[in-house]
């Protein structure tokens, strides 16, 4: 494709974006689709023969668009909102039309400085202090894994230059809890602590927030054991209820027994945009690292998430490589980010957060977030407020988890019918939302958030539930 043929392809590619986002309240939310539906209407051979752009485009439109979960939808509550603001796209767009490569400084000078401003402008935007430094990585789980590898090294004294945890003879040991994300525990066992190490700590029966007490406790315990604490990885926004760590206290603990302390905020962190939220995360300036993901709530388009330390010399120590093909003269002046991570290849993602923040602005951010916390809000009290209906978790941001018990049912028959009223809402495409056990029961998560739902929309959604039920 030459450049000529790009640009006349590039911008039917872009009408077709933009006409598809203006239409895509009339599609299904949840894909109307069965496994392999998507799949059978694709040839089985690879092309050989060039298509058309246009026959291209038809194609999306035929077998992929309807093999799509959209969640882009306004009346999507399910998960987490992954907003993909516009703004942010033209970004990525650029970023794919510049084809750099950031493997070093030098390979792409903007690449790394650009990458330096832009975590400094969202440190500065969610009201962290000149202590820390930030890079960008794919997604919370590679920050959360690169985390606790350098709290392994950290504590084991960097046993990666000798043996490595092999001959280790005291076992690591890492603190979270049964609330936290999936990606912690896969993190723990990836980095080579192995299960037995790795201790969910006991959470207050309402809040799900770690027991800063029984944080303590185990940790004395594994100590007197002599096993040796490493890392504590805080929630400040857990996927099933939004619990809120206690991270000040935690922080304390952390620093009085030299423990790594990691605050995982990968969906709240957006909301640290609004001062009025900050108090959330009270004490982080006292942990060792932070991620939270603008791919979001904040929608900067996936992948984007956000991973600051105070001192990244910890980072370098343990993953920096330096084969002579990739030095220079002036590797003394500047940052290498593939000495903060795991790849060596960096795509320049920094250009979205550039273009989302410079062309949407943080008030415009910050005032739909202040949306959705009030539509939040709205949809809560129209629950507590009616027969039969419970809000079974603290609304801390912008999630609800909602159950409808109308004659005071138990147990399996409980499940079966919150399963059956929430399923049959996906079913029909007309909202989606998701079902998530709290106490090892169900119940349905009403995750507010998507750029383009207004109050309409959950007052729309409010309705549709209570139909639902009635069935
Ligand atoms: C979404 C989420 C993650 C994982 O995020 P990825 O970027 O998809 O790896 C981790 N922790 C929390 C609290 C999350 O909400």
């Amino acid at each position: 494709m030459t450049p000529e043929e790009f640009r006349k392809a590039g911008h039917q590619l872009i009408d077709w974006i933009a006409d598809y986002r203006q239409q895509v309240e009339t599609m299904p939310v949840r894909a109307q689709v069965n496994p392999g539906d998507v799949r059978r209407q694709l040839p089985v051979q690879p092309p050989e023969d060039p298509v058309s752009i246009d026959q291209l485009l038809e194609d999306l439109n035929s077998a992929i668009v309807p093999g799509i979960t959209q969640v882009q939808h306004p009346m999507h509550f399910g998960w987490f909102p992954s907003n993909a603001s516009l703004a942010s796209v033209l970004g990525d767009i650029a970023s794919s039309g510049l084809g750099t490569l950031g493997i070093s400084w030098e390979s792409c000078p903007a690449l790394t400085e650009l990458e330096t401003v832009v975590c400094d402008w969202l440190r500065q935007l969610t009201g962290l202090s000149e202590k820390w430094q930030g890079t960008i990585h794919d997604t919370a789980s590679t920050a959360c894994l690169t985390a606790l590898m350098v709290a392994r090294e950290q504590a084991s004294d960097y046993s990666q230059n000798r043996g490595g945890l092999q001959a280790e003879t005291s076992p690591l040991i890492v603190y979270s809890t049964a609330e936290a994300h999936s990606s912690i525990t896969k993190s723990a066992l990836l980095a080579g602590f192995g299960s037995d190490n790795l201790r969910f700590i006991d959470v207050g029966a309402e809040t799900k927030a770690m027991s800063a007490s029984a944080l303590r406790f185990a940790i004395e315990q594994d100590i007197d054991n002599n096993l040796r604490p490493a890392a504590i990885i805080a929630s400040v926004g857990s996927t099933g209820v939004t619990a809120i760590d206690p991270v000040a206290e935690i922080a304390e603990i952390a620093n009085e027994f030299g423990i790594w302390l990691h605050v995982d905020a990968a969906m709240a962190g957006s909301a640290m945009l609004l001062p009025e939220c900050r108090k959330l995360w009270d004490g982080v300036e006292n942990a060792d690292s932070i991620c939270w993901n603008p791919h979001k709530w904040m929608g900067t388009i996936l992948d984007c998430s956000l991973f600051y330390v105070k001192d990244p010399e910890l980072l370098i120590r343990v993953m920096s490589t330096n084969p002579s093909y990739l030095q220079s003269t002036v590797d003394d002046e500047v940052i290498q980010y593939r000495d903060w991570g795991i790849p060596l290849g960096r795509r320049f993602r920094a250009l979205k957060l550039w273009f989302h923040l410079r062309l949407d602005g943080p008030e415009a951010i910050r005032q739909r977030l202040r949306r959705d916390l009030e539509n939040a809000n709205w949809f809560a009290d129209q629950v507590r407020n009616t027969e039969h209906w419970q809000v079974v978790a603290p609304v801390n941001l912008q999630t609800i988890c909602i159950r409808h018990n109308p004659h005071d049912m138990q147990g399996d028959e409980l499940d079966a019918h919150t399963l059956a009223w929430v399923n049959s809402i996906n079913q029909s495409g007309e909202a989606f939302m998701s079902a998530s056990q709290l106490d090892g029961r169900w119940m349905v998560r009403v995750s507010i958030g998507v750029e383009s739902t207004t109050r309409e929309h959950v007052e729309a959604l409010w309705g549709l539930i209570q139909r639902a039920v009635e069935k």
